[in-house]
């Protein structure tokens, strides 16, 4: 097997990904939350981990993927002052917090399809998980770590060692951006809420008994809880954007690794920025960002084309957005479809030589720019027809970006799952969805360790 590597923002260098159990990959990224829709700098977060997904997937590695999606507790201000996000949408929009939530789920998942984001093995939703999150806290009070205060539950971060280990600033840097909303009955700037008591003469929508009264659990708490529960000890990678990583992350090890007094994660792994022209971050709280549904889907534009621009940035690079890059990637995307049309039908070899030049662009810390460059030179090589278009739809399994058109999406993703039953070895699974993909009208043929799939 080939070496994968991995920048991790612990120890700031790239390290060789040696999963915890061997052939597997347990994989937590922190999803949205959904008190609106998702705008195209959170959208190039989540195909940045698909990429990091589909690569491990490509090495032979099953990956068991969870998402969470944040339908309470998330405030508006970092400091654990300001409104739940949840609430405040429902009340801007007149309707409930629940309805708000699962609307904004529903538009999520939509947005996921449209960019052939393959979906988690696992959605979890906070509210679902209420229990294990009290159960949390009541495991880092029995250890000393919390206190209370008039509105709730607090970490006490003075309590942990190494509490910047992730974001390798030094505390009173931390301290003074923790400073920007005071909370004065806090011990330290950096410690955050677990629990938050519902305001005493409002009933809140979302609200729980617990031992210490009624309220909502602090935003950080439903990650630990619920990568726990539900990778067990394969903590292997928990990804997010880069702005998760003084704050949001810190405060998930900090508490996880108290409660536990185990390692949580070996690698974290966080993408860079979308921004809008002049470098400024796109933000739903700038107000400044635009949708896959209005930037893309009202303009008849391909929204496979962001996903094609967004691979040609490294992940860990800002990327810039404007209508230019946009209509030029499009275009792109297009003549490479119509030079995967040209190849004809399928019938040939996956080439190796270029595969794994493929690869090694991958595995060297998801070097999509890279991998989409040997893309564009086997189309160009002389390599016969049938062999070049075996090796362009098995790039394709990585790249997602549908290149050859009369394959639809949702035939291509049963082949991907037929992928993983092989290798599981659950060949009755596997058989199965061999039928399913014939009965669409496509044959899949093994290749080694890969596919084709082709029209019968
Ligand atoms: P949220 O729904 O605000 O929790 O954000 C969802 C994900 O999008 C998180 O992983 C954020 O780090 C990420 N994110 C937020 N803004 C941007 C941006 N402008 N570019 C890239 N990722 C972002
Ligand atoms: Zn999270």
């Amino acid at each position: 097997m080939n070496k994968i590597f991995l920048y991790n923002t612990l120890s700031r260098v790239k390290e060789e990904f040696v999963p915890i159990k061997d052939g597997e990959v347990g994989l937590y990224t922190c999803g949205p939350t959904v008190y609106n829709f998702a705008h195209i700098g959170n959208l190039r977060t989540y195909l940045f981990e698909d990429l990091l997904k589909r690569t491990l997937e490509y090495n032979g590695l099953n990956v068991k993927h969870v998402m969470n999606i944040t339908d309470v507790g998330h405030l508006t201000g970092d400091q654990d002052m300001g409104e739940d996000k949840m609430e405040k949408g429902a009340a801007t929009e007149g309707r409930s917090a629940w309805d708000i939530a699962s609307y904004y789920t529903a538009a999520f998942k939509e947005d996921l399809a449209a960019l052939n984001i393959m979906a988690p093995n696992t959605w979890c939703r906070a509210t679902d998980n209420i229990p294990e999150q009290i159960s949390m806290i009541e495991t880092l009070e029995k250890k000393g770590f919390t206190y209370k205060t008039s509105d709730g539950i607090y970490f006490d971060t003075s309590k942990v060692k190494n509490y910047n280990k992730l974001s390798h600033l030094n505390l009173d840097e931390l301290k003074e951006g923790a400073r920007v909303e005071k909370n004065e009955e806090k011990k330290n700037p950096t410690d955050f809420s677990l629990w938050k008591f519902s305001p005493k003469n409002e009933q809140r929508q979302m609200e729980w008994t617990s031992p210490w009264g009624v309220g909502f659990p602090g935003w950080h708490i439903e990650c630990s809880a619920m990568s726990l529960k539900f990778l067990g000890k394969q903590l292997d990678i928990h990804c997010g954007g880069i702005d998760h990583v003084n704050i949001h992350h810190t405060n998930e090890i900090a508490q996880s690794e108290a409660a536990t007094g185990e390692k949580f994660f070996n690698y974290w792994v966080h993408g860079a920025f979308l921004n809008i022209a002049g470098g400024k971050k796109m933000a739903k709280s700038e107000g400044n960002f635009l949708t896959l549904q209005n930037a893309f889907v009202a303009k008849n534009i391909d929204p496979l084309a962001y996903r094609l621009a967004v691979l040609s940035v490294h992940y860990r690079k800002p990327m810039e957005y404007n209508d230019e890059i946009i209509l030029n990637t499009e275009k792109s995307l297009e003549h490479m479809r119509h030079q995967v049309a040209d190849l004809g039908a399928l019938k040939g070899e996956i080439n190796m030589e270029f595969k794994e030049h493929f690869v090694d662009a991958l595995n060297d810390d998801l070097n999509s720019a890279q991998a989409l460059a040997v893309a564009q030179e086997l189309l160009k090589s002389d390599l016969s027809k049938e062999d070049k278009l075996a090796t362009i739809l098995d790039f394709d399994r990585v790249l997602g970006l549908s290149l050859k058109q009369d394959i639809p999406a949702h035939v291509i993703e049963l082949a991907e799952q037929r992928m993983v039953a092989r290798r599981a070895k659950d060949f009755a699974e596997s058989d199965k969805l061999r039928d399913e993909i014939a009965e669409m009208g496509f044959v899949v043929k093994d290749n080694g360790d890969s596919y084709v799939l082709m029209n019968k």
